[in-house]
């Protein structure tokens, strides 16, 4: 019998996929995969009730014409640097494979989002980590030093995450110029996931691309701004003249992300911008975290509070997810699958708030009984 080459075979279930089934399992509230447990806006529903059976068929590789004007015109880039992609997972994957390859380097922020080490793997390219250092209650540190000892001449590309996914952290403007002055020495490509951009808590984030227009692939993902994870509708924001290229290779991996599901993205995305959609949602997420940060400090956990994206990380040394999720009914995920090179400290967990506040307030409940049987 031929065997599976050694690419697939490890490949393993993501932690996110097994919290999720282990909650089912086990009856646990789910603070581990970053999905609401509310429904979409009515005004998204609406548009694909409509799209489907009108908008049916393929799309062109790079998207729906009417999405990418209306991304363009919400993002202020043209729509004919924009592809459409199956989610925000598979622009980053397509990226991967257009962007490095055997022998190159890719830097990027550890903790780090756990697809950023395979992808860069299948491309045949080394992911290099620089560390986010713990800093007390809140933040998480980036010492620019270390970025510019960590380039070498196989450098290639630097992948950035802001707001971070798992850490909440936004960089600054400062960090981000001094990340567009070392791609520039250096001449490497910038990758920008900032899927969770309207997810902020004070100031709005601001874009790696209006800084080095040049050189800088901006990911988003219509998912996270709408609040329809399922739908996978993603995009890619590249520099002039690169789109092309890339719609051409995005097609020989699914051809074209779900037409209806673009055509009402399209539909929806002026709707969320001028009805106010997206402060409201920044509005019920930080209720919601200041309602998980208060219980969960009211447990003895040290709470790291993040300035965007819809988790928090807390530790609590003896909490441990796979118990949790069995034994006191809420999963969360282990900081763990976040680590490449560093250890992170026991206890140290990423909790989605992302849910209902009785979701929320049951999981606090949990976790108190559960400190209270002694762990
Ligand atoms: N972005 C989601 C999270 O961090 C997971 C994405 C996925 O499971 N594909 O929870």
């Amino acid at each position: 019998m031929p065997e599976l080459l050694p690419r697939a075979r490890s490949s393993q279930e993501s932690i996110f996929a097994r919290m999720s089934r282990l909650a089912v399992q086990y009856g646990a509230i789910n603070l581990g995969q970053g999905f609401p447990s509310a429904a979409p806006p009515a005004f998204l529903l609406e548009a694909a009730r409509r799209a489907v059976g009108t908008a049916d068929q393929y799309a062109p590789p790079a998207g729906l014409p009417a999405l990418r004007d209306a991304l363009g015109a919400d993002l202020g880039v043209d729509g004919a640097d924009l592809v459409v992609t199956t989610g925000a997972t598979e622009a980053l994957g397509l990226l991967a494979q257009a962007l490095y390859g055997p022998g190159d380097e890719v830097l990027m922020f550890e903790p780090v989002f756990d697809i950023y080490l395979p992808q860069a793997r299948l491309a045949g390219a080394t992911p290099v980590t620089v560390p986010l250092r713990l800093e007390g209650e809140g933040s998480w540190s980036l010492d620019l030093d270390d970025l510019r000892a960590a380039v070498t001449p196989r450098t290639r590309a630097l992948l950035l995450n802001s707001p971070h996914n798992p850490t909440g952290r936004i960089f600054t403007r400062e960090e981000l110029e001094a990340l567009v002055a070392l791609a520039r020495q250096h001449d490497l490509w910038l990758i920008s996931d900032e899927v969770y951009d309207e997810l902020y808590f004070g100031e709005r984030p601001l874009s790696l691309r209006t800084l080095a227009p040049e050189r800088t692939f901006t990911v988003g993902s219509a998912g996270k701004r709408l609040e329809a994870t399922g739908w996978r509708v993603g995009w890619v924001a590249c520099p002039p003249g690169f789109a092309g290229n890339l719609a051409g290779l995005r097609q020989v991996a699914s051809f074209c992300a779900p037409t209806p599901f673009q055509a009402a993205v399209a539909a929806a995305l002026p709707i969320a911008r001028e009805t106010g959609f997206y402060g409201g949602l920044r509005e019920a997420y930080v209720a919601r975290l200041d309602l998980l940060a208060g219980g969960l400090r009211e447990l003895g956990a040290t709470v790291f509070r993040p300035s965007g994206t819809y988790f928090l990380m807390a530790c609590r040394p003896g909490w441990e997810a796979e118990t949790l999720v069995k034994r006191a009914g809420v999963a969360m995920i282990p900081a763990e699958a976040f680590a490449a090179n560093e250890a992170p400290p026991p206890g140290l967990l990423r909790l989605a708030f992302c849910k209902s506040q009785a979701e929320l307030e049951e999981a606090l409940v949990r976790l108190a009984r559960w400190e209270k049987a002694g762990g």
